[in-house]
């Protein structure tokens, strides 16, 4: 089969990808399109560490094209969204609703694929970058046919990890403030379950400035250029009566912006930390400044529950809410993988998104 495989030194289209059969609790889902995330990259540029060689890959959507005999929930035919979460389902974090602290999620298949006898490597628990992939059945979340597969493909990574931010992790009530540093794949899943949570204002802070007229589609009410106005925390202060946000969003992972994040926070404000650092990333801050019940967060995968919230994202899109379409910023043949990446290197797009040859809708 067709997949875009990494070797340590460069990306490549290649046709005789072999993935493994499906177990009795796995499924197959024919991936239909795949987004591209900041992630993949970084395994790419060595800011994340992951072992070679390997298929990239962990925002998609597909369809069921095989089931394991085990599996009851899914059928031949039916679209999903996939989740990077192979929780076990068994433990006390799952079984108390908190499955992102499994401590059992990864999928135990560590190199499904070979490439002429040579194992490959197996990406965030799923690989979208290749024509057909096997999952655990819990991984694969049924999604309503009319979504088209290009704006599904994004509800795994960015989606969950954006809006689960606001939904699940800070818990955003209405008229509180929030402040977004970032508006990429990420934060723009921020802004909109900002938006959706009553949040008001919501400042978003990116030196990007052709990033506006989306983040203001998606629910910003100011949007701060750095550059232009001198320093993003002055200019979150100046908008908050100079007292700052109940809630910051760093979707960046760079160490000027976590520290501009927790200086913006209010008294007793939360600063959740989404962006990726490199992992020798040091942040420094006043604790003095954290005195007045300031809560610095981490986030793994928007803290989602994947079956319960892709299927509130969905009912939010077709319920005209929760906008998908417009994160697809634009589409490529699968084999115009490296356009993609210029263009989304280069700031021109937020989200791109790959389309397998021979995809549905
Ligand atoms: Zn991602
Ligand atoms: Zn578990």
């Amino acid at each position: 089969m067709l997949g875009i495989v990494f070797d340590g030194k460069k990306l490549a289209l290649i046709d005789d990808l072999v993935g493994p059969d499906s177990g009795p609790g796995e499924v197959e889902i024919a991936i239909q399109a795949s987004g591209v995330c900041h992630s993949d990259l970084s395994v790419v540029n060595g800011t994340i560490d992951f072992p070679k060689p390997v298929v990239l890959g962990h925002e998609g959507a597909g369809i069921v094209s095989r089931v394991g005999q085990a599996v009851t929930t899914l059928a031949i035919g039916d679209h999903v969204a996939l989740a990077t979460l192979g929780q076990c389902g068994a433990c006390s974090a799952c079984d108390s609703g908190r499955p992102t602290m499994c401590r059992d999620t990864f999928g135990k298949r560590p190199t499904p694929f070979r490439v002429k006898g040579t194992p490959y490597h197996n990406f965030a628990n799923l690989s979208t970058f290749a024509e057909r992939i096997v999952v655990k059945a819990n991984q694969a979340i049924r999604i309503p046919k009319d979504i088209p597969f290009a704006s599904a493909a994004l509800i795994g990574c960015g989606v969950l990890t954006g809006a689960g931010a606001v939904f699940n992790r800070a818990k955003v009530k209405p008229g509180e403030s929030v402040a977004v540093i970032g508006a990429g794949g990420i934060g723009l899943n921020v802004i909109q379950a900002a938006r959706i949570s009553g949040a008001n204002p919501i400042l978003v802070v990116d030196t990007n400035r052709d990033k506006e007229a989306l983040a203001r589609q998606m629910g910003a009410t100011d949007f701060i250029d750095p550059r232009a106005e001198g320093d993003a925390v002055a200019a979150v202060k100046a908008r908050t009566g100079g007292f700052g946000v109940n809630h910051v969003f760093e979707c960046v992972g760079a160490k000027r912006l976590m520290e501009d994040a927790i200086k913006m926070a209010d008294w007793n404000g939360n600063v959740v930390l989404i962006g990726v650092a490199p992992p020798d990333t040091k942040v420094e801050f006043l604790p003095l400044g954290l005195l007045l019940d300031v809560t610095i967060m981490g986030c793994r995968y928007g803290t989602s529950k994947p079956q319960t919230d892709v299927k509130r994202v969905c009912e939010l899109y077709q319920a005209g809410r929760y906008e998908l379409d417009a994160l697809v910023s634009k589409r490529y043949p699968l084999a115009d993988f490296e356009h993609l990446i210029e263009d989304m290197e280069a700031g021109r797009i937020a989200r791109g998104v790959l389309d397998m040859p021979g995809a549905h809708a």
